[in-house]
C-alpha cells in the first residue's frame, strides 16, 4: 500500500481535546447543570417533535429563536448569531475572523478551546499570561495586543477555570486596546447568568465587540448543544456567510425557543446553585487546600499537603470526579470542582476530607 495520507501537519502535532469521562456515581468534572429543566420544558419540547415537518429543512434563519432571544435581551434579531454550542460559534468567529496569516490572543489560564479552536482554524496562537493570583493583568494585555495585533481577543468571565469575573472596567479598558489595533473582542459568557454584571451592557453597533453564551450550563441544556452570540449586525452577517445552511436543526430551535419561557426556573436554579456554592466553598476553606473565590458554579482548589494527581485518583477510586487542571498552564497542581446537587457536594466534601486527613 502506498503512503497513508498524513492530516495537515499542525494537526497531526495536536492533542485532541480531553476531558474524560469515567464511570462514577458524583460527576462533578464538566459544569454542567445537576438539575434538569422543568417538566412543562419537556412537555414542550415533545409538542415541538410532533409538530416538525421532517421532510423539511429547517429555517435558516432561525427567525423564531433569534426573535426570542433579542427580545429577551434588548437587541435586533439581526444581532442574534445561533449555533450548535457556543463552541459552534467561537470556531464560525475563528473561521470569519482568524484562519493563516492572523492572529488569535487568550490569556492563559482559561477555556482550553479558545486556543484549540483557533489552531484548528490554522490562526497563530498569542499567549498571554495572567498573574500568580491568576487574575487579568493590563499590562500583559497591552503587551500581547501591541506585539501580535491579534483579529480576535478573548476574554471569559467568569473565565473558567477560575470564576473570576472581569470588571466593566477592565472589559472596557481592553476593548479600547483591540479596537486600537482593529480587532474584535470576544467576551465568553458561558455562566453568565452567575455574574454580577454583563458585558452585553457595552454592546453596540460601533463597537468591535461580541459576547457569547449557552444553553449548556445555566439553562441545564448541555445535550442539546446549543449556544449563541450578541453582537453587531456587520459580524453577524459575517458569520452567517460562514457557518453551513442549515445547520441548527429544527428540534434545537424548538428547543431553545421553548426554554425561554422558562426564565425564572432559570434563575431559581441559578440562586439554588449559588447557595450551594458558598457552602462548597466554606468547606472547602477548612481544609488544606488554596481556594479561588467563584462568581460561577464550579470552584478552582489546590492542595496544598497532596499530589494533585493522587488526590484526583483518590476521589475517582470513592466513586467522585472532578477536573484534574494540574496539567493546565498556570495551574499546577490545580483541581475543579463543579457544584452539584447538595447530596453530590456532600458526597464530593466527605470524600475529600478523607483523602486529604
Ligand atoms: C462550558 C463552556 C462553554 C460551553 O460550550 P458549549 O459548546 O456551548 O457547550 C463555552 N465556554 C466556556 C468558557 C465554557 O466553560
Amino acid at each position: 500500500m502506498a503512503d497513508r495520507i498524513a492530516p495537515r501537519d499542525d494537526i497531526a502535532m495536536m492533542d485532541g481535546y480531553h476531558s474524560p469521562q469515567v464511570q462514577v456515581d458524583v460527576r462533578l468534572n464538566t459544569n454542567e447543570s445537576p438539575l434538569p429543566p422543568p417538566q412543562a420544558f419537556l412537555d414542550a419540547v415533545a409538542a415541538a417533535v410532533e409538530g416538525t415537518d421532517w421532510h423539511r429543512y429547517p429555517d435558516r434563519q432561525a427567525t423564531e429563536l433569534r426573535g426570542r432571544l433579542a427580545a429577551q435581551h434588548g437587541v435586533a434579531p439581526g444581532q442574534v448569531f445561533v449555533a450548535n454550542g457556543s463552541n459552534e460559534v467561537l470556531q464560525t468567529l475563528s473561521l470569519a475572523y482568524g484562519g493563516p496569516g492572523r492572529s488569535i490572543a487568550v490569556f492563559e489560564p482559561t477555556y482550553a478551546m479558545h486556543s484549540q479552536i483557533a489552531r484548528i482554524t490554522g490562526a497563530t496562537v498569542a499567549t498571554g499570561f495572567r498573574g500568580e493570583d491568576l487574575a487579568l493583568d493590563l499590562d500583559e494585555v497591552r503587551r500581547i495586543i501591541a506585539e501580535a495585533r491579534p483579529a480576535i481577543t478573548y476574554l471569559c468571565s467568569p473565565n473558567n477555570p477560575t470564576g473570576m469575573v472581569e470588571t466593566a472596567e477592565t472589559v472596557t479598558e481592553v476593548l479600547g486596546l483591540v479596537e486600537d489595533v482593529g480587532g474584535l473582542l470576544v467576551v465568553d459568557e458561558a455562566y453568565g447568568q452567575f455574574a454580577p454584571w454583563s458585558a452585553l451592557e457595552l454592546l453596540s453597533e460601533d463597537r468591535s465587540l461580541v459576547v457569547t453564551r449557552t444553553y449548556s450550563k445555566t439553562w441545564s441544556m448541555a445535550a442539546a448543544r446549543l449556544g449563541y452570540l450578541l453582537g453587531p449586525t456587520w459580524v453577524v452577517d459575517e458569520l452567517e456567510k460562514v457557518v453551513l445552511p442549515y445547520h441548527l436543526d429544527a428540534l434545537k430551535q424548538a428547543a431553545g425557543t421553548a426554554a425561554l419561557d422558562f426564565v425564572d426556573d432559570m434563575e431559581r436554579r441559578v440562586s439554588i446553585l449559588t447557595e450551594e456554592r458558598g457552602r462548597v466553598d466554606a468547606a472547602l476553606r477548612d481544609l488544606p487546600l488554596e481556594v479561588w473565590p467563584s462568581a460561577a458554579n464550579f470552584i478552582l482548589f489546590r492542595p496544598t499537603d497532596a499530589d494533585a494527581d493522587d488526590v484526583w485518583q483518590a476521589l475517582v477510586d470513592r466513586s467522585v470526579l472532578v477536573r484534574n487542571c494540574s496539567s493546565w498552564p498556570g495551574l499546577t497542581g490545580c483541581l475543579r470542582v463543579t457544584i452539584g446537587t447538595a447530596d453530590e457536594d456532600d458526597r464530593f466534601l466527605t470524600a475529600l476530607r478523607e483523602v486529604l486527613s
